[in-house]
């Protein structure tokens, strides 16, 4: 029997569903078993089987260098070495709060914690707090964690992804009790969704006018799409910014930040209460630390975007819609644009369930769901980028 066989049995009798993110069980893709992963290296993933796939999901995300970057891997190890954890303040928790406030240039102060999830709920709590108000407005299609407000419709106002009009309608009727309007920028949640032009400012100007705060979960796109995240790259502010993946340079980490006066609303300064025992772990800090000076070099980002452009251009064809924003990007099975989750939705699931499957069975894992992004690393090139798209046109032409 396969390794993967006999783990998942073992799984799935001790694991809900066998596995501790729901999405990894493979279900959107017909699986009916997901692979266990051994190791992985640059841009490639191997399975306890022995299988080896260039990997275009990297974790969701967080591996902006790829797997196991050995500098990461060396300042983590160097960190393990003088103790895993301390519940006190370290150099280089204030060592990654100044290059989170020097990158997002929206941040002035920041609170790292250990999980986007994590970083969303406190971010809204705090606008609560520091608004004295109650609601919170949230888009279709956008995920900003597992907090009871921000995934149950009944915990907010939810309004269509890139709906300016219905959204200013929204706003003014919940009027002085808005507390937050909260996005992500460019929609990754339900496969690669770019803001239209106007969406993002029209929310900056809806928030101006309400008195609400706008938050931007750049959890996906901070450090991805520019080093200043979304912020920078369509030049639109937020009040608050949620950090995660790549912040936490693969490890547990993640992070929220914001104004000054803002932040300053947190205990111990302020009466917003917020704490977390793992909360600037020293292996974690260690890591993000290396890959944030890295992320100062922008030529990182131009090859990034090359490598996101080709395999967009070469994963082209008439049955699909690419939709790509710097190093994210979604091969959708609808031969139209997608502007919002009910677009989205109305893709050929089980078309792109046959790409994933023929996709692995070629040696190249891509997300095993439509509703997600691939995410292209410093570690892919032009010998992952052919091996990909060859397995792709040839799946288009079968
Ligand atoms: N916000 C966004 C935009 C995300 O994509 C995710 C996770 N994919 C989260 C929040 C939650 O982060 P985590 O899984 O680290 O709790």
């Amino acid at each position: 029997m396969a390794v993967a066989t006999s783990l998942w049995q073992r799984a799935k009798a001790v694991i809900p569903g066998g596995v501790n993110s729901p999405v990894r069980a493979w279900r959107a893709v017909g699986g009916n078993e997901p692979f266990f992963v051994r190791r992985g290296e640059g841009a490639y993933l191997e399975d306890t089987d022995g299988n080896r796939y260039v990997d275009w999901v990297q974790s969701w995300g967080p591996l902006v260098l790829g797997h196991a970057d050995p500098e990461v891997v060396e300042a983590v190890r160097e960190a393990a070495l003088d103790g895993t954890t301390f519940g006190a303040p370290t150099e280089r928790e204030v060592d990654l709060a100044e290059e989170i406030v020097d990158a997002v240039s929206s941040i002035e102060k920041v609170r790292l914690v250990s999980s986007g999830t994590e970083a969303a709920m406190s971010a809204v709590r705090l606008a609560r707090g520091f608004t004295g108000r109650e609601l919170v407005l949230r888009f279709a299609g956008c995920y900003h964690g597992h907090g009871d407000t921000l995934l149950a419709d009944a915990g907010s106002i939810v309004c269509p992804f890139n709906g300016l009009e219905q959204t200013a309608v929204a706003v003014e009727r919940a009027g002085e009790r808005l507390a937050a309007v909260i996005v992500e920028p460019v929609a990754g949640n339900m496969g690669v969704v770019p803001p239209e032009p106007g969406f993002l400012t029209g929310l900056r100007e809806l928030c101006d006018s309400s008195g609400a705060l706008l938050v931007f979960d750049e959890v996906i796109t901070g450090f991805r799409v520019a080093r200043g995240g979304a912020q920078e790259l369509y030049g639109v502010s937020a009040d608050l910014t949620v950090l995660g993946k790549i912040v936490g340079g693969g490890l547990p980490l993640a992070a929220f930040g914001g104004r000054a006066e803002l932040m300053d609303e947190l205990a111990p300064e302020g009466s917003v209460f917020q704490a977390g025992t793992l909360s600037g772990n020293p292996l974690a800090t260690a890591a993000a630390l290396v890959v944030l000076r890295r992320l100062r070099d922008h030529d990182v980002y131009v090859r990034l975007e090359e490598t996101a452009a080709a395999l967009e251009e070469g994963l082209r064809h008439e049955d699909v819609t690419v939709q790509r924003v710097g190093a994210m990007l979604t091969v959708f099975f609808r031969q139209a644009p997608v502007r919002s989750l009910a677009d989205a939705q109305a893709s050929d699931l089980d078309r792109y369930a046959s790409f994933f499957r023929h996709l692995l069975s070629r040696g190249v894992y891509v997300a095993p769901s439509q509703f997600e992004a691939l995410f292209p690393s410093s570690a892919h090139g032009p010998r992952e980028l052919g091996l990909t798209i060859e397995a792709a046109q040839e799946f288009f032409a079968g």
